[in-house]
């Protein structure tokens, strides 16, 4: 049991102590000398899930030593597992064999979600890479006069994953359900940072047959001659 001091008593008149004589130039009180100071102590609360240490265990060494006889003892039938070619505590030899049993729910890659032609659901927006935290996602957009509807598009999309945090906030930002992330793991393993940047061409790996995206609205039909009259008119009758 720990045993302390609380609210060491202050000095005041009546009460002597070693603090009086060590301060410089302090005059003890009239009639002080005599009396003992009064100590407070008491018994620290014990709580109800606190673990109760045998001698062996407060003594500290033994239990020091027994900690270090478990780690030395797995660490050295490892490593005998793994010179007479077993496997011991090296279950994948990453990144030439790579885990394929990832969850579902797994958000290890990003990829980009595809129209029926195979363009890329993006429109440039940028809202993925304003939400982003880590500020990694970098769009530079074209522009398609033939599509009034979405007359932007990405021209490059790219993701600097030495620095991608995984926290999957450009899916939840994006509109158009053009970026999501699947249970894979990218390629991160390089000595040059700059090779970690995942390039477009590397997101469109999804196919729409394989499942479906926001569905993209059709093109507008371009208006003829006399169309917006009698679409007045039809409307007008409605
Ligand atoms: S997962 Fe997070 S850190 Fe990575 S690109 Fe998306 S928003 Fe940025
Ligand atoms: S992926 Fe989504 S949020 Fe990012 S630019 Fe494209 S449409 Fe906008």
């Amino acid at each position: 049991m720990i045993r302390g001091i609380k609210n060491p008593p202050t000095p005041t008149a009546g009460v002597t102590g070693p603090a009086f004589g060590n301060q410089p130039g302090a005059v003890p009180p009239a009639g002080a000398g005599s009396a003992p100071r009064k100590v407070v102590r008491y018994e620290r609360k014990q709580y109800w899930n606190e673990p109760t240490m045998t001698l062996w265990e407060r003594a500290y060494l033994p239990e020091i030593l027994k900690g270090l006889a478990i780690t030395s003892g797995i660490f050295l039938r490892n490593m005998f597992k793994w010179i007479t070619g077993r496997r011991g505590a090296v279950t994948t030899y990453y990144p030439e064999e790579k885990r394929g049993d990832f969850a579902p729910r797994n958000r290890g890659k990003h990829i980009l979600t595809q129209r029926p032609d195979g363009s890329p659901q993006c429109i440039a927006c940028n809202m993925c890479a304003t939400v982003c935290p880590a500020k990694v996602i970098e769009i530079e957009s074209g522009f398609d006069p033939d599509d009034p509807a979405h007359p932007k598009f990405p021209v490059r999309f790219e993701i600097d994953y030495s620095r991608c945090v995984f926290c999957g906030m450009c899916v939840e930002a994006c509109p158009e359900d053009a970026i999501r992330m699947q249970e894979d793991v990218p390629n991160l393993v390089s000595d040059d940072r700059y090779n970690m940047w995942i390039t477009m061409d590397e997101m469109l790996t999804w196919r729409p047959e394989k499942d479906v995206a926001k569905p993209y609205p059709p093109k507008p039909v371009p208006l003829q001659l006399g169309d917006s009259v009698k679409r007045g008119r039809e409307s007008s009758t409605h």
